[in-house]
């Protein structure tokens, strides 16, 4: 019959989305999502609709993981953080309908130039608060990189995805791509080594590589080869520029130290002399 036919299915995924929001111009494109402008139709507010198409995903315990992982996320309210609304599942398709950040990309503003190291704490203390924010209730992000980070109207900046990465690794894994997409430059080395690891010291380390990519306008681990990417990583092999300030180096060695164990925690980051200036808590309500 053609309730079961791909035509049919593709009207459904029309009808559920689109008596509720007016889809406008596309903001971003990624490996396997597309994130699109769009207008709430009850209220005009403009928000921002990541579609993921999940061709391959099968019936399977996927879905109810990936549900209670939504709904823990949608509980997140954070001033740092774009908020997640709601979202809508198809056969097809899942749609995140976030907050709209009108600002563009922290990787734009950087690719400009490095900062200076007060606008660099600015922005690391911003992304502290949301990362400490979600570890303390039990989501990861594991795709911290500055393409991730949004920019408002006020130039503070927005954590995108927040645990998204954790539900689009369970659409990848259910076959729809297996290719590793985007810069691999943020991983931390225990990731490399497959031996498992825990979610809040890699996103600690993605932040050590963040916040010398702003304060130095390069990567600490690169090379054109993918494999002596790695073997830098895993060695932990990175040099300080020479204008870096020597509160900084040491924060940044503490940050990107190998070893997960030693690795420096949210919470002594935030007793850390560099970052400590002119912080002030973010204050939200839960
Ligand atoms: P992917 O997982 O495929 O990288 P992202 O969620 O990072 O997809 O979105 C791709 C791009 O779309 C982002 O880099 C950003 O430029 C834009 N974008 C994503 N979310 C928003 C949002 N809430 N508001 C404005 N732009 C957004
Ligand atoms: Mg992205």
């Amino acid at each position: 019959s053609t309730a079961t036919s791909p035509v049919a299915v593709e009207k459904m995924d029309n009808n559920a989305l689109f008596g509720k929001y007016e889809l406008g111009k596309l903001l971003g494109c990624g490996a396997f999502a597309k994130v699109y402008h769009a207008r709430n139709l009850s209220n005009g507010e403009s928000v921002a609709i990541k579609v993921i198409s999940k061709n391959k995903i099968a019936g399977s315990n996927l879905m109810s993981n990936v549900k209670r992982e939504i709904s823990i996320m949608r509980r997140l309210r954070h001033p740092h953080i774009v908020k997640l609304f709601e979202v809508l599942a198809t056969k097809t398709k899942i749609y995140f309908v976030m907050e709209f950040v009108k600002g563009g990309e922290l990787f734009a503003k950087v690719a400009k130039g490095r900062f200076s190291e007060d606008l660099g704490r600015k922005y690391f203390q911003q992304l502290i608060s949301a990362v400490g924010y979600c570890h303390s209730r039990g989501i990861f992000h594991r795709d911290l990189k500055p393409e991730n980070l949004l920019l408002d109207d006020n130039g503070d900046l927005k954590v995108s995805d927040f645990g998204l990465s954790a539900v689009t690794d369970q659409v990848r894994h259910d076959g729809l791509l297996h290719t590793l997409c985007g810069t691999p430059a943020y991983v931390a080395p225990e990731i490399l080594a497959k031996k498992g690891y825990d979610g809040a010291k890699v996103d600690v380390w993605s932040c050590g590589v963040i916040l010398f990519v702003l304060t130095a306008g390069y990567l600490p681990f690169n090379d054109p080869n993918l494999m002596m990417m790695y073997k830098k990583i895993y060695k932990g092999e990175f040099r300080c520029p020479k204008w870096m300030s020597p509160d900084l180096k040491r924060f940044l060695s503490r940050l990107l130290d190998t070893n997960p164990k030693t690795r420096i925690t949210i919470d002594e980051i935030i007793r850390h002399p560099w970052f400590k200036k002119g912080y002030k808590e973010i204050s939200f309500y839960d």
